[in-house]
């Protein structure tokens, strides 16, 4: 897409400091990172977020999040990543261009994970998880 502007980075139109590069997929740092080393790993080809990626596009992509996890991982000096999809506004989602984010962690960061909100019954969630298992066979 034209006014994307992780398609542009993806053509080399705008600049990044990209960690790793091959036919189909980039990754290069985030300019607004949670932690340093903060990166972005992305299919060069437009989509808007992962729910709708091509399954071909799909298989390759994980083991390149991996690849680049694991420099992340080693040159961050890291205690732990976070590897996430935001999908959609309402999840944070800004850049509509699918982009896995690897977060180094680090013991002392400061960062809280998310609070859990348990189901008030077990009623609740077996609704839910019906909900979603009908949903699996479509
Ligand atoms: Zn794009």
């Amino acid at each position: 897409m034209d006014d994307c502007i992780f398609c542009k980075i993806a053509r080399h139109e705008l600049p990044a400091e990209i960690v790793y590069e091959d036919a189909a997929f980039i990754a290069f740092l985030d300019i607004n990172p949670v932690n340093p080393g903060h990166t972005l790993v992305i299919p060069k080809e437009h989509h808007a977020n992962l729910l709708e990626e091509p399954e071909e596009t799909l298989r390759d992509f994980l083991p390149v999040i991996q690849h680049v996890a694991r420099a992340v991982e080693q040159a961050t000096q890291a205690d732990g990543l976070n590897v996430t999809f935001n999908i959609k506004p309402a999840a944070g989602q800004v850049i509509f261009h699918t982009h896995a984010h690897i977060i180094p962690r680090h013991a002392d960061d400061g960062l809280r994970h998310w609070p859990g909100k348990p189901y008030a019954t077990q009623e609740d969630a077996r609704k839910l998880a019906d909900a979603i298992r009908e949903r699996m066979n479509e």
